[in-house]
C-alpha cells in the first residue's frame, strides 16, 4: 500500500517535470522568435530610413528650383530602380508630382506597368492623383514622412491605399524620418513668406 503510494508520487512528479520542462521550451522559442522580429523590423526600419534620406535628397532638388520639397524614389529587390521630386512649377504642370515622375521612370525600366515587387518611398503622404497610380501601378509597399492633412490620400482626407472596392491594397509605413521630412516643408514656406515679404517691403 505504501510502495503503491510513493511509486504513484514518484510518476506525478516526472509528469509535472516534463511540463514545466515543455513549457519552458515553448517560452524560450516565444522569446526567440521575438527577438528575431524585433531585430527584422530595426533592420527594415534601417533600410527604410535609409532610402527616406535619399527621396529627401530629390526634395531638396525641388526646393531648388523654387518647388515645394517632395521627393521620391522607388527600390526593387533592395535597390533604387528610380527617382523624382515635384517640378510642377518647373514644367509647369500639375502632373509632375514626384511620385508620378518616378513611377514613370520605374516602368520603363522595368519594362512593366505593374511595379509588383516595389517599395515606393515619399517624403509626403501622397494626393489622390498619386495614391490612385499607386493603386494602379500595384505597388504593395508605401513608406511616407509627413502626414499631408490637407490632401493626403494614404489616410488623412481618404484612404486610397486600403479601400477595399480596388481590386489592389497598399501596406502604409508612415512617419519615417518624420520630423526630417516636416522641417524641410517648414523651411521652404518660411523662405517663400520671408520673401515675399520683402518683395512687399520693396513695393
Ligand atoms: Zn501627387
Amino acid at each position: 500500500m505504501e510502495k503503491q503510494r510513493e511509486e504513484r508520487d514518484i510518476q506525478r512528479e516526472k509528469g509535472e517535470a516534463t511540463r514545466r520542462r515543455r513549457w519552458e521550451q515553448r517560452q524560450e522559442r516565444k522569446r526567440l522568435a521575438a527577438q528575431k522580429q524585433e531585430e527584422e523590423n530595426r533592420q527594415r526600419r534601417r533600410m527604410d530610413e535609409a532610402f527616406m534620406k535619399e527621396a529627401l535628397r530629390q526634395a531638396e532638388k525641388a526646393a531648388a528650383l523654387g518647388d515645394v520639397p517632395i521627393g521620391c524614389v522607388i527600390v526593387s529587390q533592395g535597390k533604387i530602380i528610380a527617382r523624382g521630386y515635384n517640378r510642377r512649377n518647373a514644367d509647369k504642370s500639375v502632373l509632375s508630382h514626384a511620385e508620378l515622375i518616378a513611377i514613370r521612370k520605374a516602368c520603363r525600366k522595368m519594362n512593366d506597368w505593374r511595379l509588383e515587387d516595389c517599395t515606393i518611398y515619399i517624403t509626403l503622404e501622397p494626393c489622390p492623383m498619386c495614391a490612385g497610380a499607386i493603386v494602379q501601378a500595384r505597388i504593395p509597399r508605401v513608406v511616407i514622412g509627413s502626414r499631408n492633412p490637407k490632401a493626403g490620400c494614404a489616410g488623412s482626407v481618404l484612404d486610397l491605399l486600403h479601400e477595399k472596392g480596388f481590386n489592389h491594397q497598399a501596406d502604409l509605413e508612415g512617419g519615417v524620418l518624420e520630423a526630417d521630412c516636416t522641417n524641410m516643408l517648414q523651411a521652404f514656406f518660411r523662405e517663400l513668406r520671408q520673401e515675399k515679404n520683402a518683395d512687399i517691403g520693396k513695393a
